[in-house]
């Protein structure tokens, strides 16, 4: 069981008096610190976590966003302290920009989130790069990091789920195998922001993504400052997690204990220290990657009768075909059989290597009593086990997404995986 901590919006602050500033965007942070956020976001209230962290036998921290306000040196230098502090205590920490941590274009520029806390290392994806990684988390679950943060104008705090991430997080997707559940850390939630300034830009496209991949089971964020748990499971989606502005006078954070496809969630909020006041238990059963259906239509074009192959037979087959073409099974083996260490196959025509049974080209002389294996094509657990394998059987078979093919529900491909 690992457990993991889930803090997001810290906010650490340091009031500038720099003249630089007003070159930037940092002056009207700076305006925003003195006026409103100094009041209601405390430095030393993330620290009190620590202590709290090592009681609880926390293992893992994750920070979704917005550890500093106006992305200065010295709120990096807070930071970075901050997650050493954590790290001395054993604990391993993940921590991926917000909106206030490419806060200036000059600190975008220059990367100092990446300066302040490097990409981790164990994937061929980086964070700073690519603007997705992958850490392999606890048997079972993978933790997907996303970078989402831009520098945006004077008044809007905007992320963006650009065409370039999109296309590494589709490749990174790929590599984690379907049976891995995923544990997916962005800043911004995915849903439109009731403020247009305040979204994330191609969030539907982020979103019809996590729809496809059933493996995603949670999608952890901030940015909004308001703690959320929204099982959306029923909806095909992740159950979503925001863990609230940590660093706010009345902050909270979530405890996540993971074993297996479990997960207890324990919420935490400031009332006078950090007090426990909830508590859920979620369970996460393994979809397959094709959930949403398949597209398939028989054209009866006979491609996957043709060419060397094995049609392996089973007992139940040899009944039914022996009694479709009236022969004895003695005389069904002789004709038509061959063994191959312990199984027996049809045999092939020895010009073409097509089925002994395919006429034409196109038509089956045994169709009714046809075997198993040709029944139950393109069903077979080898063509499902991944999306790349389902790719490889629609190249030697036209009805996979054929134009005019229905779609297949899961239940009705399961029933004939089962078959
Ligand atoms: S290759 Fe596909 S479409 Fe063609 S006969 Fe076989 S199953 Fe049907
Ligand atoms: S038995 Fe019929 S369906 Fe099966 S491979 Fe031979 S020709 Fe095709």
């Amino acid at each position: 069981m690992i457990r993991i901590a889930h803090i997001s919006d810290l906010h650490f602050s340091k009031f500038s008096l720099s003249p630089a500033q007003f070159f930037s965007k940092q002056w009207l942070g700076n305006m925003n610190l003195l006026f409103n956020r100094s009041k209601q976001y405390l430095n030393e209230r993330p620290f009190s976590l620590v202590p709290e962290f090592k009681e609880k036998g926390i293992t893992h921290v994750i920070i979704s966003g917005d550890l500093t306000t106006t992305s200065s040196h010295q709120e990096y230098k807070i930071a970075k302290h901050f997650v050493e502090v954590l790290e001395k205590e054993g604990m391993k920490v993940f921590v991926i920009p917000g909106n206030h941590d490419h806060y200036t274009k000059k600190s975008d520029r220059t990367k100092r989130f990446y300066r302040t806390f490097p990409s981790p290392k164990n994937s061929e994806f980086l964070l700073s790069q690519h603007g997705v990684c992958s850490i392999a988390l606890t048997s079972g679950w993978h933790l997907v990091l996303m970078d989402t943060a831009l520098a945006t104008t004077l008044v809007s705090s905007n992320g963006y789920f650009s065409p370039v991430v999109e296309e590494n997080f589709k490749k990174l997707i790929e590599k984690i195998p379907p049976k891995e559940n995923v544990l997916l850390v962005n800043h911004f939630p995915f849903f439109d922001h009731d403020t247009p300034r305040r979204r994330l830009i191609r969030g539907n496209q982020l979103l019809r993504l996590v729809e496809s991949c059933p493996h995603i089971q949670m999608y952890l964020h901030g940015h909004t400052h308001r703690h959320t748990i929204a099982d959306l499971r029923p909806n095909k989606l992740p159950l979503i997690l925001n863990s609230g502005s940590t660093g706010h006078q009345n902050g909270s954070w979530n405890q996540m204990d993971l074993e297996g496809n479990s997960l207890k969630l324990t919420v935490n909020r400031w009332k006078d220290g950090w007090k426990e006041t909830d508590v859920q238990t979620f369970l996460f059963e393994s979809k397959p990657w094709y959930h949403n259906g398949l597209r398939f239509k028989c054209t009866g074009c006979g491609k996957c009768c043709t060419g060397s192959g094995f049609v392996w037979l089973e007992k139940e087959d040899i009944k039914h075909i022996t009694k479709h073409l009236e022969l004895t099974e003695d005389e069904f083996y002789k004709k038509y059989t061959r063994q191959l260490g312990f199984d027996i196959s049809l045999i092939e025509d020895p010009v073409t290597t097509d089925c002994v049974f395919l006429e034409d080209k196109k038509f089956c002389k045994i169709y009714a009593s046809r075997p198993q294996q040709c029944r139950t094509f393109p069903w077979w657990k080898g063509n499902l086990e991944n999306p790349q394998a389902w790719k490889d059987a629609k190249a030697r078979c036209e009805g996979i997404d054929h134009k005019e093919a229905p779609l297949i529900s899961l239940p009705d491909i399961e029933k004939h995986l089962e078959d």
